[in-house]
C-alpha cells in the first residue's frame, strides 16, 4: 500500500466538459519557477491523491499531460477523463472526481517527458506537424499551440494540424479555443466524431476516429486540406505525433507505413527491420500500456514489413 501523500497544491478550478471529462486547474503552494518557460509543451507531471474514504487503499499517483502553456504562472491545467473501467483497485480518476475547487492534492512539480516538438521533429522543422489526439490525448497539443501563441501573438500555425478524435461532439474539449486559434493562426483543426449517428447534439463534420484520416481512401481528403497533391502526403513534408490510447497509436502507425512513415519505437523498428540510420517520422505518447502494434503476430509483422520496405524502396528510387 502506497503511504499517504503530503499535499502541496490546491485544485483552484474544475470545469466539467461532460460528466466524464474535466479541465482541472491546480496551483502548487510553491510559486512556479522564475521567468520564461519552465517546462516544454508536451511534458507531463504526476498528480496524486490519498483515498480518504478507504485509507486502507492508501494513495495513488498518475502521470498527466500538461494542457496549459509554460508561460502561464497562476496554475497548471490538466485535461482528464474519468476512467469507467479502471484496472487498479484504487483508481486516481475516481478520487479526483470527488474533488471540488479548494481541495488539496499532491503534484510533483517536476515536468517530465520527451514528447515535445523539440525532442521529436526538432524546433527548426518546417514540415507539417500532424498532431493526432484521441480524447484527452489533446492535452499536450493544446499546450504547444497555446505556448506558440503566447510567445508570438502573430504566429502562423499553418504547419500545425490537430486531429482530435472523440466519441460524441460534446467530448470535443477546447473546441471553441481551437476554432479561434484556427481562424487566427491558420492552424488546421480537424475534429472528428466516431459515434456521429447517435450524437445527441447532432454532428455534421468529419465522422470516424482520429486515425481514420489515414485510411487509404481518406488520405486524399487530408492531402487536399494541407494543399498537397494526391499521393503527396509523406515524411518529406510531414511528421506525426500521436497521443492517447493504443488503438489510435497502432492504427496510425500501421496505416502510414506504406507511405514511408517510420515509427520512433525501437521494438517496432527492429521487428520491421528498418535500418537504424533512417530518421523516425512518427512519435507517440501512450496513456495505456498495451503495445500499439502486436509484434507477436507473425503474419501482421510480415505484412507491415513488406509495406514499409516497399515504401522505402520507392523513396530510394526517386
Ligand atoms: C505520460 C502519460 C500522460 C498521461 N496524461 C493523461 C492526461 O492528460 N489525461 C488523462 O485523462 N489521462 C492521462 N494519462 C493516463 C493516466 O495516467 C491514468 O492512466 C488514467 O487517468 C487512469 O488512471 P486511474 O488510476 O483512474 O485508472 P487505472 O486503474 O490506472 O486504469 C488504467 C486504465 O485506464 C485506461 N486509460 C488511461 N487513460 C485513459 C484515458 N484518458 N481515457 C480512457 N481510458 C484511459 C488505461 O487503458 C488503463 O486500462 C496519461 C498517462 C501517461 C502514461
Amino acid at each position: 500500500m502506497a503511504k499517504p501523500l503530503e499535499y502541496n497544491a490546491t485544485l483552484i478550478e474544475r470545469e466539467d466538459v461532460t460528466p466524464l471529462l474535466g479541465v482541472f486547474r491546480i496551483r502548487p503552494d510553491e510559486p512556479l519557477p522564475g521567468e520564461g518557460a519552465w517546462f516544454v509543451p508536451g511534458q507531463y507531471m504526476v498528480l496524486g491523491l490519498n483515498n480518504e474514504a478507504r485509507p486502507d487503499l492508501g494513495s495513488v499517483r498518475r502521470p498527466m499531460s500538461i494542457a496549459s502553456a509554460p508561460e502561464r504562472r497562476d496554475c497548471i491545467e490538466f485535461y482528464i477523463r474519468f476512467v469507467e473501467k479502471p484496472e487498479s483497485d484504487n483508481p486516481f480518476t475516481h478520487l479526483l472526481w470527488k474533488q471540488q475547487a479548494g481541495a488539496r492534492m499532491y503534484v510533483r512539480v517536476h515536468p517530465t517527458g520527451k514528447f515535445t516538438i523539440e525532442e521529436t521533429a526538432g524546433p527548426e522543422d518546417r514540415r507539417f506537424k500532424i498532431l493526432v489526439a484521441a480524447g484527452t490525448g489533446l492535452a499536450p497539443f493544446i499546450s504547444m499551440a497555446r505556448s506558440a501563441l503566447i510567445r508570438d501573438p502573430n504566429v502562423s500555425l499553418r504547419d500545425f494540424v490537430i486531429i482530435h478524435g472523440v466519441s460524441y461532439s460534446a467530448d470535443l474539449g477546447y473546441r471553441e479555443e481551437l476554432e479561434e486559434l484556427a481562424a487566427r493562426t491558420g492552424l488546421h483543426y480537424l475534429p472528428t466524431v466516431s459515434r456521429a449517428a447517435k450524437d445527441p447534439d447532432g454532428w455534421s463534420g468529419h465522422v470516424g476516429r482520429a486515425e481514420d484520416y489515414f485510411k487509404a481512401d481518406e488520405l486524399a481528403g487530408l492531402e487536399a486540406e494541407l494543399g498537397l497533391p494526391a499521393g503527396g502526403f509523406s515524411p518529406q513534408n510531414s511528421v506525426i505525433l500521436i497521443c492517447g490510447l493504443q488503438g489510435t497509436i497502432g492504427s496510425t502507425i500501421t496505416r502510414l507505413l506504406h507511405r514511408g512513415f517510420i515509427p520512433d519505437n525501437r521494438k517496432i523498428r527492429q521487428a520491421l527491420e528498418i535500418p537504424e540510420a533512417l530518421p523516425a517520422s512518427v512519435f507517440y505518447e501512450a496513456y495505456d500500456t498495451t503495445p500499439p502494434v502486436d509484434l507477436k503476430d507473425a503474419a501482421l509483422v510480415a505484412d507491415l514489413k513488406a509495406q514499409i520496405h516497399g515504401a522505402l524502396g520507392t523513396m530510394a528510387a526517386v
